[in-house]
């Protein structure tokens, strides 16, 4: 049986970190819609020229543009299998647009990252980003070995415009309005699970793995 893990959370909850981490572990691939807004705009597609502005300024890109591309993305031969969804969805109509597609064959499991809202301001000032592959660092929780180079490939790091903190501070409101009310439609369903999103990325890995896959060892 194929399976969706989705990561709900605010945005700086650590659902990219944790996201990449989840995809070693169960070998399901990551889809993170906010990473394929980002190839969008680096290749300088009109899907990525139409996007941009509502990132910048912290607001939802509308459902549409958001549906077309992630349902090219999981219609993939890698996603037979399932896939983990960081970032997806984030509007009701996303949400009832996912379940429409997935048919009762899909296990599902949602994991909601908890963090305080200071920490997400916190976390998001200091996150960088690599312009080649897209690794998440962080200049004082995960600092790279060599300053503004990617440990992973050797990329340039930089920081994401939308996490200078008053645009974090405009999607913490947009995260609210529009996407904390998926906590209870996926509560409703038995489907949610919450996890404390507030310790070490190790910490809140165990935590997730087990909810996740609850058959699965944790591993570090
Ligand atoms: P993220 O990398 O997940 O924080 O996403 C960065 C930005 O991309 C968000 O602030 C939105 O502007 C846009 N975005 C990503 N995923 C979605 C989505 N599911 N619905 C609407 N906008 C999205």
């Amino acid at each position: 049986m194929s399976k969706v893990i989705i990561l709900l959370g605010a945005p700086g909850s650590g659902k990219g970190t944790q996201a990449v981490r989840l995809a070693e572990a169960t070998a399901l691939p990551h889809v993170s819609t906010g990473d394929l807004f980002r190839a969008n705009i680096k290749s300088q597609t009109e899907l990525g020229s139409r996007a941009k502005g509502y990132m910048d300024a912290g607001e939802l890109v509308p459902d549409e543009l958001v549906l077309d591309m992630l349902f090219d993305r999981v219609g993939h031969e890698d996603c037979r299998i399932g896939y983990i969804l960081d970032g997806f969805p984030r509007t009701m109509p996303q949400a009832e647009a996912l379940d429409a597609r997935l048919d009762g064959s899909v296990e599902q499991r949602v994991a909601n990252l908890q963090v305080s809202d200071e920490a997400i301001v916190e976390r998001a000032a200091g996150r960088l980003l690599c312009k080649e592959c897209g690794a998440i660092h962080h200049r004082t929780f995960a600092p790279p070995k060599v300053e503004g180079v990617c440990d992973a490939c050797g990329g340039p790091l930089y920081q994401r415009p939308d996490d200078a903190p008053d645009v974090v501070r405009e999607r913490l409101r947009v995260y609210t309005e529009q996407t904390a009310p998926l906590v209870r439609y996926y509560e409703e369903r038995n489907l949610l699970t919450h996890v404390d999103g507030s310790g070490s990325p190790d910490e809140v890995f165990r935590n997730l793995l087990t909810t996740v896959q609850p058959d699965a060892e944790a591993q570090g």
